[in-house]
């Protein structure tokens, strides 16, 4: 079993002042007198007991009793075990870990995932700016619009086409195939019995994909030229880094500004994110295309009470709105959802018009029962019963996801508002609903091995 020296352990803890390392976790942390307060990131509060000491160097929650050391805080908020808990401060603190007993098998092979990373979005970052080769690259994003502050912000970059281009200097710099081919990078092909491997990206612009503490856990390849062929996208296959419906794309650099709004905004691609940042709006995620998930919303509910949803206006993205919603009120969410004009996106909005279009159209959202109750009118005929039973159905479905009754009761009153049915008869469907959808509605539990499996809705 691996083991970590007894005093490597204290020279991290010595190094790691738990002030800035829970601050980094939790922005909103703040100066009161002795001690640092905010609220609890390991149960549901309105007025701060979670205390941070620094002259004690450690954490304790008056509320539910959670505390420790900095070590205990970063096991029970990242949800690890000791030793990757005591690596993940050692990177940070820049403290080299020589176990005893052999490397950890998974926490090892991270560490090194995380370098290779590191170094691959700055190979791409300066094969952007300063290569010859990465011309059209610069030449798209101007046209696309993106100065070179931005680009530098989000470490935007360019993979050249060649087949060992990355390859080939991670390499030089000791790396092994194999751990590129772990990483995501590269692709292992076989000819005449014998393995090589290819760069996975090539001819692309790379948009590095964070945690939520800012590492560079993936990419993202975009073409640059739509007569290419291949996909418009490439991203990063599933690594032990990468898990897609975790990662919400600019989330770190996101994070500060939804804790301090209490909200986060949720756009489809990565260049909208981008542009919504850079025209002052920092509170906006994307979720690049993929649904949404139970995981995105946990993320999202550890900073945020409230999500608005900015989906494009075609059939695919009302649908995911329609999931998403049920997702992040099932957590405990309030959702609005913002219908962008027919053919715009995020991106082309705020060039076109400026931020404040989508801003206003952001306060002026409706909420996700407003929402549905509109898109479903436009679907069915309300002059039938056939047809208003439909639009009732897909209402109650909507409001069971809501855990909470005191959420759930306005809802129901705001429902029966809307379809014009008193709120008693709805709340008596909605409990005969619920009585007959328990068995087959109820949450499949996730099988093992497989913690990301999303709710089973469509
Ligand atoms: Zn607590």
């Amino acid at each position: 079993m691996a083991m970590i020296p007894k005093e490597t352990i204290e020279e991290i803890r010595a190094r790691c002042n738990i002030v800035e390392v829970v601050g980094a976790y939790l922005p909103e942390l703040r100066r009161r007198g002795s001690t640092y307060k905010c609220n609890c990131p390991f149960h549901k509060e309105k007025t701060p007991s979670f205390t941070v000491n620094d002259a004690r160097q450690i954490f304790h929650c008056f509320g539910c009793g959670a505390g420790g050391d900095v070590f205990r805080f970063v096991m029970d908020y990242e949800k690890v075990d000791f030793v990757t808990a005591v690596s993940v401060l050692a990177e940070r603190v820049g403290v080299e870990i020589v176990y005893e007993g052999g490397q950890p098998e998974k926490s090892g092979n991270k560490d090194v995932l995380y370098k290779l990373h590191t170094d691959a979005a700055a190979f791409y970052h300066r094969m952007l700016l300063d290569s010859a080769e990465g011309a059209e690259a610069r030449r798209y994003l101007e046209e696309r619009d993106l100065p070179v502050e931005i680009i530098k912000e989000f470490q935007i970059g360019f993979a050249p086409n060649e087949w060992e281009g990355l390859l080939g200097r991670a390499l030089k710099k000791g790396y092994e195939a194999e751990q590129l081919e772990a990483a995501g990078l590269a692709v292992p092909s076989e000819r005449g019995g014998k393995v090589s491997h290819y760069d996975r990206f090539r001819n692309r612009v790379m948009f590095p994909i964070c945690d939520q503490m800012g590492r560079v856990i993936g990419f993202s390849g975009r073409i640059m030229n739509k007569a290419e062929k291949g996909a418009k996208y490439v991203n990063s296959p599933e690594t032990l880094l990468f898990r897609k419906n975790r990662v919400l794309f600019a989330f770190d650099k996101a994070r500060k500004a939804i804790v301090d709004e209490r909200r986060a905004i949720v756009v489809e691609g990565q260049i909208d994110a981008i542009r919504c940042h850079q025209a002052g709006l920092h509170n906006v995620v994307a979720s690049q295309g993929t649904a949404l998930t139970e995981n995105h919303a946990r993320l999202i509910k550890r900073y945020a009470d409230e999500v608005i949803l900015v989906l494009d206006a075609d059939a695919a993205g009302l649908k995911a709105a329609l999931s998403s919603s049920e997702i992040f009120i099932a957590h405990e969410l309030s959702v609005r959802v913002v219908t962008l004009p027919e053919k715009e996106d995020p991106d082309s909005l705020i060039k076109k018009e400026g931020a404040k279009a989508l801003t206003d159209l952001v306060e002026t959202a409706p909420g996700a029962l407003d929402f549905l109750v509109d898109l479903m009118g436009k679907q069915e005929d309300m002059n039938t019963e056939a047809g208003r039973m439909r639009v009732v159905q897909s209402v109650l479905n909507l409001i069971r996801q809501c855990p909470s009754a005191a959420r759930r009761d306005p809802m129901i009153n705001r429902a029966a508002d809307l379809l014009n049915i008193s709120p008693l008869a709805l709340s008596q469907d909605l409990r005969r609903n619920q009585a007959q959808q328990r068995p087959a509605q109820r949450r499949i539990p996730a099988p093992a091995g497989d913690p990301d499996h999303p709710r089973r809705r469509v």
